[in-house]
């Protein structure tokens, strides 16, 4: 192999961090006694000293040209496998959900690089609907591929949109949505990715008849369709309603990726009717191992639509995952192993004050037992760990070094204090 001109960079080697072959990414650089870097890696790095205020956005996000968001290419695109390490980063457990989701990701972005060069072969979009619980990390699955892939992000509501002459928002607006986190660079929008929540919500109901309001929810998933297939769609750029005098642009959907999530509350009911094993757990042979807790792992596009989905727009969303609800030992997890962890949130916060933050050990048990009490999933971790840091954060000594050490009695007050 020849070695690129570049200084203190080659075609050659593995990146001691990714693991990524020289030649599966843009640049290779070449550090002191063996350890190599990609770009990649060099891109995430800088994401995160971004995400942590070491450096300003602006600096980062503005490529040649002023654009946020450059060019996809090929070197941009990991392997599914790289993907789903990725998200273990940030995700915690689900390894069914990553799985799906690290092979639709790759699938829809090379599908896009690879426009024009499959001439016989029409490659269908890859759209995904995630279901489970709230608070199991649909929405941060779906921010964690944005960030990675570098393209623009948005999230929308489906409760809030209605079918165009009704009360509500226009389907459109989701387009408007991601158009601004776009900087209004129509290309970089084109291939975006929306996610969709509540999406169980637009289920059909059955006839209830509203003149104000499109209840049913039947006319959402109409006016859906055709987005999540592919159209170019004249979208305002302010969001809101359309009207006869008002400027549109126009965006084509074909390239966007859908990812849609829901709860889809007693949907389990239906798979067990579908399985046909009401008695669940007491049956025989494959219907024994089935049980409350299993259960989802069955779920078809079929259990979509005895929900309330229309056929077509289960169609257009081919790739179907589920969310596991989270155990104490995830909710655990959560707490300290992702990247960008509460915990650690809260140490940076403190650490840009001078303050070197810890925990008792006990504490973050604590804290897992009153989310698990509280019945709140991961949201609730959250929310609990503002009560124990709220009074430390207001009192803080400004400016001088110090140490805070949160022990479980402190904990203990501050939680009780709260509930
Ligand atoms: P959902 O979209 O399923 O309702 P979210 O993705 O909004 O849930 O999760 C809410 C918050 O809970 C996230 O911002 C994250 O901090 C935390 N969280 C939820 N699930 C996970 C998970 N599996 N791994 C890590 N953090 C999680």
């Amino acid at each position: 192999m020849t070695q690129k001109s570049r200084k203190g960079t080659s075609n050659e080697g593995h990146c001691s961090f990714c693991g990524a072959g020289a030649d599966e990414v843009a640049l290779m650089f070449n550090g002191a006694a063996g350890a190599s870097i990609c770009s990649n890696c060099i891109e995430h790095g800088y994401g995160l000293l971004v995400e942590h205020n070491i450096i300003g956005e602006e600096t980062q996000s503005k490529s040649k040209g002023g654009k946020k968001f450059r060019p996809l290419k090929r070197e941009d695109l990991m392997r599914p496998d790289r993907i789903k390490s990725f998200l273990d980063d940030y995700v915690i457990g689900q390894e069914s959900a990553k799985r799906y989701m690290s092979v639709a990701v790759y699938n829809h972005y090379k599908r896009l690089l690879a426009k024009g060069k499959t001439a016989d072969v029409e490659l269908d979009k890859s759209n995904i609907v995630l279901v489970g619980p709230t608070g199991t990390g649909k929405t941060l699955l779906a921010r964690t591929i944005a960030r990675l892939l570098h393209v623009p992000f948005s999230i929308v509501d489906a409760t809030a949109l209605t079918q165009a002459g009704y009360v509500g928002e226009d389907v459109e607006s989701i387009l408007s949505r991601l158009l601004q986190a776009a900087d209004y660079d129509v290309e970089a929008a084109e291939r975006g990715i929306i996610f969709i929540d509540e999406i169980d919500k637009i289920a059909r109901k059955g006839d209830n008849p509203s003149i104000t309001r499109d209840v049913s929810g039947e006319g959402v998933q109409q006016a859906l369709l055709k987005i999540l297939e592919g159209t170019v769609v004249n979208v305002p750029p302010q969001g809101g309603r359309k009207h006869p005098d008002q400027k549109y642009i126009q965006v084509n959907t074909s390239n966007i990726l859908f990812i849609c999530g829901g709860a889809f509350d007693g949907i389990e009911k239906k798979i067990a009717t579908r399985l046909n094993t009401n008695a669940i757990g007491y049956g025989s042979s494959a219907k024994q191992r089935i049980n409350e807790h299993n259960i989802m792992h069955y779920i078809q596009p079929q259990d979509l639509r005895s929900f309330g989905l229309i056929p077509e727009l289960i169609g257009r969303l081919p790739v179907l995952t589920y969310m596991e609800p989270l155990e104490r030992e995830a909710l655990r997890s959560i707490l300290t192993e992702p990247k960008n962890s509460i915990i650690r949130q809260y140490e940076c916060l403190m650490e840009l004050d001078n303050i070197k933050l810890t925990f008792e050990e006990e504490v973050l048990d604590y804290i897992v037992d009153k989310a698990v009490e509280f019945k709140l999933g991961a949201r609730g971790l959250r929310s609990i760990c503002e009560a124990v840091m709220m009074d430390i954060m207001f009192d803080m000594p400004v400016g001088e070094n110090g140490e805070i050490r949160i022990t479980l009695d402190y904990a203990k007050s501050k939680i009780d204090k709260a509930a």
